[in-house]
């Protein structure tokens, strides 16, 4: 779409209308110290990891060397910002855009192929920076720099961290005086819903076109890409639908003949998201501020801010401080993404209803009458519902994929979901035990210890904290123990001979050893800030990129302790979060 061109010189907060994005520079970073760098991230940018040691590379994901453009010249790509709006707490905010990320360039994974925009996080002010001041102070930034790199290796789909930047002189004033930070991030793209949100509230159907076209064509590769008839498929086989996530409601509700490229893509786009919340929720994350702005349009973990893991399973929890509602907890996630996907419905609402003349790329919208647009809102109404069911049927089918292998099973059997899944979370949160220990210790555990009552309730006791029962010890064994029972039933059925062997391999690799929990991250913090250590930083990215490995050739005390138990008091920690 359009842009907006500002000289740094001439810039300052403003609205833009009719454009979606302006160039303009990063601030000079001086001084850089380049603290950590992403080995996975180098290896998808295709990058060799001698690279990252260049001073070359220390300036540019500094923003001080512009690898794009020629300063002679003037000629090449120019760093930009995007303008975006956004619902935030479910009241519309207006224009937010990237107040202090900047583009640099796109790149592609020469070996996927995968095209990926690098982008600087607390490079300086924008057009969109509001009243602030474009920085990110070293805390978030080291936050988002692991958690991004975390999710992508367990395999949730989310936003990339490359390089994590301090910049000493940059002095950041938050509730006190705080070093900043850049973090050099990147992904197939930074579109969100507020995209739409922004040209949609100012009635610019030519940008909202425009942006819808663009998302289509390429950021999900070209309309013959994007889901066409609703494929077949059966509500009662729910294996199949492990791959499709798809049931037979949501099918012959399909929209059919009336669908045009942007119901396909609208779609798509609830697919996409409907399996990352999946993710989201099998693995405990919770994001904390899904505001539209934060919502990718990829289905992207996206926006890291009071993110936070589960310890204990709590799903009235909410990492974020300042949600008295509890709107971002654990458990309103699914539903909040679905409100934001409405949202999403309600901008491509006027395309989506116009049925398949508007898949004519010279198609012009004529400007539409208020009782015309009424018609057309009306019949997109009708896609967001269908889209809705879709939406459930996609989430269900991919947790119920995730949460089948992360406890050891090949099978889903309708009953697993009250009497495994359910019983599973239920007990967790009963006793106040923590929820990823639960599924690396299921994997330790051999079936073959739990053939009487006594065993049972022996193995019981390692889901508890070391050397240290729940209140109701007796009672909680005794749950447990049923629970081991129907489990190692199961596990037998999928697995015969090879239930202790092959399924505990299976277990280890979905379930992770290492999770960066809040507790862990706050001592990083502390030690890479306050105490100048640097070693950290990189000890617990080995961890971090490979957190299903069993030991890391780190110190073995320090890698048990952050595998271990949360520290008393240190458990489900909120974030207020000025960043
Ligand atoms: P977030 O809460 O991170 O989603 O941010 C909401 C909006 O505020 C986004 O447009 C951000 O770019 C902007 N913003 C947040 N912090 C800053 C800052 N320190 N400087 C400029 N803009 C900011
Ligand atoms: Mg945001
Ligand atoms: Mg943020």
């Amino acid at each position: 779409a359009d842009s907006h061109a500002a000289p740094r010189e001439t810039l300052g907060p403003r609205l833009v209308k009719e454009a979606l994005y302006t160039y303009v520079r990063p601030e000079i970073t001086q001084s850089p110290e380049l603290l950590a760098v992403s080995d996975r991230a180098l290896q998808d940018l295709g990058l060799d990891p001698s690279e990252a040691s260049t001073e070359d590379f220390k300036h540019v994901v500094a923003g001080n060397k512009l690898l794009t453009w020629d300063e002679d010249t003037k000629e090449g790509i120019y760093p930009w910002a995007q303008c975006y709006g956004g619902y935030q707490f479910g009241q519309w905010a207006g224009q937010l855009g990237d107040g202090r990320a900047i583009s640099l360039f796109e790149t592609t994974d020469p070996d996927t192929q995968t095209r990926y925009e690098i982008q600087l996080k607390g490079a300086g002010r924008t057009p969109y920076s509001r009243f602030a001041d474009g920085k990110a102070v070293l805390r978030s930034s080291i936050r988002e720099f692991v958690v991004s790199e975390y999710l992508n290796a367990i395999h949730i789909p989310t936003t990339r961290a490359l390089a994590l930047t301090l910049a000493p002189r940059s002095k950041v004033v938050r509730e006190r005086m705080e070093p900043g930070a850049i973090v050099t991030r990147f992904a197939q793209s930074w579109v969100r819903f507020g995209t739409f949100d922004l040209p949609r509230t100012r009635g610019d159907r030519k940008t909202l076109r425009k942006i819808a076209d663009y998302t289509g064509e390429h950021i999900y590769g070209g309309w013959d890409k994007l889901p066409s008839k609703l494929p077949p498929g059966d509500a009662k086989d729910t294996h199949q639908d492990v791959k499709t996530g798809l049931n037979k409601d949501a099918i012959e509700g399909g929209a059919g003949e009336e669908e045009n490229r942007y119901t396909r893509l609208y779609r798509a786009i609830v697919r996409a998201n409907a399996r990352t919340v999946a993710h989201w929720q099998a693995y405990g994350f919770m994001n904390g501020v899904l505001n539209t702005d934060n919502t990718s349009i990829l289905g992207l973990s996206i926006d890291f801010g009071p993110f936070a893991f589960l310890d204990t399973f709590d799903p009235m929890y909410t990492p974020n401080h300042d949600d008295h509602m509890l709107r971002y907890s654990y458990r309103n996630q699914p539903t909040i993404i679905w409100w934001n996907l409405v949202r999403l419905g309600e901008a491509l609402g006027e395309l989506m209803g116009q049925g398949p003349k508007v898949d004519d790329p010279t198609f012009v919208e004529k400007g539409i009458e208020e009782k015309d647009a009424d018609e057309l809102v009306k019949r997109a109404e009708g896609i967001i519902d269908r889209a809705g069911e879709e939406y459930k049927a996609v989430f269900m089918g991919q947790y119920r994929a995730l949460m089948t292998a992360r406890l050891g099973l090949k099978s889903f059997e309708e009953e697993d979901f009250q009497e495994l899944f359910s019983e599973l979370l239920d007990f967790l949160e009963a006793y106040g035990l923590d929820f990823h220990h639960a599924f690396r210790r299921l994997g330790y555990i051999k079936v073959a210890d739990l053939e009487t009552e006594q065993s049972r309730k022996d193995v019981a006791g390692r889901f508890f904290r070391s050397g240290e029962a729940p209140r109701q010890e007796a009672e909680s064994r005794e749950r447990i123990a049923k629970w081991l029972g129907k489990w190692a039933a199961r596990v037998k059925e999928d697995w015969g001979e090879s239930a202790d062997g092959e399924r505990s391999l299976a277990m280890e690799k979905v379930n992770p050893k290492f999770v960066p929990r809040s507790w862990i991250l706050d001592e990083l913090i502390d030690r890479v800030e306050k105490k100048g250590e640097r070693d950290i930083l990189q000890n617990i990215m080995k961890m971090n990129l490979n957190p299903y490995d069993e030991h890391w050739g780190w110190d073995e005390g320090e890698e048990e302790r952050f595998c271990g138990d949360v520290p008393k008091y240190k458990g489900m920690m909120q974030c207020s979060c000025s960043s």
